[in-house]
């Protein structure tokens, strides 16, 4: 585990910090166990909530200094993170992979996410552009531009332990907010790694205290971020239960949010697929990460003339499986998180079958030699009617639904019949069907890709989802404008005061 020091971790860590500054332990340790081997690899100390205040507080201190520094400087800061994320990719890719499960190739590609967020982040430091307007008044001139929030609180899910905070840190930095980051209770000891590495730039590069935070802890902790003013902007990632929550609590306070939460993607099989193309798609959508990505493919919407050739390709391609330690090269697909969310898989394939669903690839626990966790599951196929609930829900595990469909506006209704609305794909070489698809009538979704899988998305564009998914929009295209306020200003440099819309007011 030469990973583990070289990230500086160790068996106990402090978890709550403010950058150089690590609170003592106060209140429990979160113990970190890997879902590879079983094994413990540390314990990370959570947040009391005396020292939640004292987060928040140097957190605002930090704010009034940082708003003034030069976006462009800023911009700088971020891109030595990202060196020093170039220089540590492969053992921080290989703690992702090992305290969440997923393989190795995703570990590092999740820390390239990262390295390609800062890199846009440096660029975008140079272009928080607004808009000029011309007055409708003589010797006027009208301007808007975009000031910084305050403080942003980061609430992050398990299965993207890193990137998912660095997409909303490294944006908000460079748009001059300060950032307090609840991690996953499940992955924490990625995020005590990420806070060392980024508070010995900021260190070096004389950033002040509480521009970098770490509030470790569990849903209270998060709650804690919900519920306080002083939060400008609460962007949480989680199943959509949590998010309903969050959005509840900080709509209360008329606070802003930012909601990326659950999906139930589907890849529609037109006839005129290139099956070399839409099965390895398919087959990755549904088994990378072991399921456990938002844009994981849940649903196979297949055209029924050519059903029984993708059903027997699937077969195939899951027979050719490895699974197994994430971290040998070969792997395909780690374990699940935890326990519960093996439980979470088993109830899904047994609700599955009571409702009416065939198992053409049967599912199952993986026990024996090194599958000692618990957490191994086999990636499982069933055939099923759309509409069964089961299949409305997303299940954080490998399971791939299947259904039939004759007109290409069946498959765009039963894509759009589950009540989450992230990620969606059509496989054909047909304009008109890729075109329908991509139109207004076509896919619900935020995102919607031809000839492409569902999950696997590229920092530049805008990611988020429609209904259920939450609305919010991260990462690239103009997603920044999220962790901004928007001032329009309007300056007369006449000798008179006319009033706007014509409107006379003689006095004086
Ligand atoms: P989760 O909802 O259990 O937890 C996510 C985070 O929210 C954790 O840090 C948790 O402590 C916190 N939390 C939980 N309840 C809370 C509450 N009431 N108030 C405040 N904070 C609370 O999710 P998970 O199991 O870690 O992650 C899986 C889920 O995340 C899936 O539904 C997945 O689709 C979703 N996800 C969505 C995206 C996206 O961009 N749309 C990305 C990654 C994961």
């Amino acid at each position: 585990m030469n990973f583990l020091k070289a990230l500086d971790l160790h068996t106990d860590n402090p978890g709550v910090s403010t950058g150089t500054h690590w609170f003592p332990g106060e209140t429990e340790k979160i113990v970190s166990a890997s879902p590879v081997d079983g094994r413990v690899i540390g314990s990370v100390f959570s947040a009391s909530e005396a020292q939640y205040q004292q987060v928040v507080a140097k957190a605002q201190e930090a704010f009034t200094i940082w708003r003034t520094w030069p976006a462009p400087k800023r911009g700088d800061i971020v891109r030595q993170i990202g060196e020093a994320l170039r220089q540590k990719k492969d053992e921080l890719g290989k703690l992702v992979s090992y305290e969440m499960g997923k393989s190795l190739q995703e570990g590092w590609g999740e820390v390239q996410e990262m390295i390609d967020i800062c890199d846009f982040a440096v660029g975008l430091s140079r272009q928080l552009h607004g808009l000029t307007m011309h007055s409708e008044r003589p010797g006027h001139r009208m301007y808007e531009q975009y000031h910084p929030l305050g403080i942003v609180g980061i609430i992050s899910a398990f299965n993207f332990p890193v990137a998912v905070w660095s997409w909303n840190a490294m944006l908000a930095w460079v748009c001059g907010n300060v950032c307090i980051w609840k991690p996953s209770e499940k992955t924490t000891l990625c995020a005590v790694a990420c806070q060392k590495m980024v508070a010995e730039i900021f260190e070096k590069n004389e950033v002040p205290e509480g521009v970098c935070n770490l509030l470790p802890g569990d849903k209270t902790a998060g709650e804690w971020l919900a519920a306080d003013e002083r939060i400008a902007l609460v962007s949480a990632t989680g199943s959509t239960k949590m998010g309903k929550a969050v959005a509840a609590t900080v709509g209360q306070r008329l606070g802003k949010q930012l909601l990326e939460l659950g999906g139930n993607n589907a890849i529609i099989i037109t006839p005129e697929a290139d099956l070399q193309i839409a099965i390895p798609a398919a087959a990755f959508g549904a088994v990378g990460t072991a399921g456990q990505r938002c844009t994981s493919t849940r649903r196979l919407i297949v055209h029924e003339t050519l059903y029984e050739a993708v059903k027997d390709r699937l077969v195939k391609a899951y027979g050719q499986l490895k699974i197994g330690d994430p971290l040998h090269p070969d792997t395909h697909m780690g374990p699940l998180i935890d326990a519960a969310a093996v439980q979470a898989y088993h109830a899904a394939i047994e609700a599955c079958r009571s409702q009416g669903g065939q198992f053409i690839v049967e599912g199952g626990a993986l026990e024996g030699s090194g599958f000692e966790s618990g957490c191994y599951v086999k990636p499982c196929i069933a055939e099923v009617a759309f509409d069964l609930p089961i299949v409305q829900t997303e299940t954080f595990a490998p399971i791939l639904y299947l259904m039939r469909y004759n007109t290409l506006e069946e498959a765009i209704a039963i894509q759009n019949s589950v009540p989450q609305g992230l990620s969606s794909s059509i496989m054909t070489n047909n304009l008109r069907e890729a075109e329908q698809f991509l139109s207004a009538e076509g896919s619900d979704c935020g995102i919607a890709n031809v000839n492409i899988g569902t999950s696997g998305a590229e920092i530049g564009g805008a990611f988020g989802g429609e209904k259920e998914t939450g609305g919010g929009r991260e990462s690239g295209s103009d997603a920044w404008k999220n962790y901004m306020r928007r001032q329009t200003n309007t300056i007369n440099y006449s000798a008179r005061l006319p009033l706007a819309q014509g409107i006379r007011f003689d006095i004086g």
